[in-house]
């Protein structure tokens, strides 16, 4: 888009000015974590500097300051995501901690011997790992949805796992290794047919695309702030107030109570019931100033210059020799994973790294897709709001140089 103006907004992160062995730093690893903008930088140290203090507790100034700042950045959080209500933004660690939530409580209050969850082939390690400890400890199921050469899911085969026995579906939205977008609003609509809740992992959706919960009517949805331009250490879980209500507490402690006696305690009413100790506070704020930098330039916005750049990556990536690309799903966003003849990706990584090219490579704590694919891992460059078309280009020249090398 030509009011896109990524020259004046790589301003806002201090980080990207630098080298790295004598060449500027290119980063393409924004799907691990994104750099931050000044306006979150500030933010943490404006509290630090200014009112840090506990919140929920203090009549004292200082914390009634902090707390309204955190009370704030949820509702901030709750009008991008566009909850109903600002309490149905519980704050956790990051997408990790929001989905061993889930799968904790899910699995207490209704899985039992016998059932099943249903995620798919293409998760996160962090939406398979937590589903297989509560189902063994449960001796319930997992059930997973298959995925094509693509990386695009069957849709068939997922309407057809969806029995009386499934108690939940768990399902990214955007593969962090294949850029697989999927079709989250049939995904959503088929499990409700049947009275099954959804959640989705949001990690790689909620910084390149608008998400609405409403819309999309997603039971939970999880994600990371570091992703989504924030700190790291703290992220979101989104839950209907429906089933947050009647879900038991995760963990047990200071501030999810109302009474404690050592008879019997009463639980704290949402969001708190769900925050044991004290939260992460300036991590809080400090999404919230990040979700409002990108509401400044406009999360669409945004979506559509990173679909321009992989567009243009996909387009130069291929005139490379001998390279091959791992995922080739219709409807992709975020990343572009890819091999290059028979080199090893970890090999292809270190030499574009030697040319100040920050690329991830590996399994991309992915390993099932690896085996499906029947590869070691792949390289993968990922976009922010912050890479330009000139960026592309090196890394195609750095591509072609290290493959030079390496073959
Ligand atoms: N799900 C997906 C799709 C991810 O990309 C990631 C991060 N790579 C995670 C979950 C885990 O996020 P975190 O490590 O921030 O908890």
């Amino acid at each position: 888009p030509l009011a896109y103006d990524v020259e004046r907004l790589r301003q806002d992160f201090p980080i990207l000015r630098q080298t790295v062995y004598g060449k500027p730093l290119v980063y393409f690893d924004s799907a691990a974590t994104t750099q931050k903008p000044t306006a979150v930088l500030q933010t943490l140290q404006d509290y630090y500097t200014g009112y840090n203090s506990n919140v929920h507790r203090g009549v004292h100034h200082l914390s009634q300051v902090a707390t309204e700042a955190y009370e704030e950045a949820r509702r901030i959080i709750a009008r991008y995501i566009n909850a109903a209500q600002s309490h149905e933004v519980i704050f956790t660690k990051g997408t990790t901690d929001s989905i061993n939530l889930v799968a904790n409580v899910v699995g207490r209050k209704l899985v039992r011997k016998g059932d099943s969850v249903v995620i798919s082939a293409i998760e996160h390690h962090s939406n398979i790992v937590p589903w297989q400890i509560m189902c063994e400890e449960r001796e319930a199921s997992l059930r997973v949805i298959p995925v094509s050469d693509k990386g695009e899911l069957d849709m068939d085969a997922y309407e057809k796992l969806l029995d009386d026995s499934v108690k939940i579906v768990a399902c990214t939205y955007v593969s962090n290794t294949l850029g697989t977008v999927n079709p989250v609003q049939d995904i959503i609509r088929l499990a409700h047919a049947k009275g099954i809740p959804v959640l989705l992992d949001g990690a790689q959706a909620i910084q390149h695309m608008a998400v609405d919960v409403q819309a999309l009517d997603v039971d939970f949805l999880a994600f990371s702030g570091h992703k989504l331009y924030g700190p790291t250490g703290i992220g979101v879980l989104y839950g209907k107030s429906e089933w947050l209500d009647k879900l038991p507490p995760y963990q047990g402690g200071g501030d999810m109570i109302k009474t404690v006696t050592f008879a019997k305690t009463t639980y704290n009413e949402l969001p708190y019931k769900f925050e044991a100790g004290t939260p992460d506070i300036s991590g809080g704020i400090g999404l919230g100033a990040a979700v409002k930098y990108v509401e400044s330039i406009g999360v669409a916005n945004i979506g559509a210059w990173e679909h321009e750049l992989m567009q243009y990556g996909l387009e130069k990536l291929g005139e490379v020799e001998g390279i091959r690309f791992i995922g080739q799903a219709k409807n992709r966003a975020g990343a572009i994973s890819f091999l290059v003849k028979d080199i090893h990706p970890y090999d292809l990584g270190e030499l574009l790294d030697k040319q100040g090219i920050a690329v991830r490579t590996g399994h991309h704590c992915t390993e099932p897709i690896m085996d499906f694919f029947k590869i070691p891992g792949t390289v993968r460059a990922s976009f922010g709001l912050y890479n330009t078309k000139a960026e592309i280009d090196t890394l195609v020249a750095g591509v072609k140089r290290a493959a030079a090398m390496l073959s």
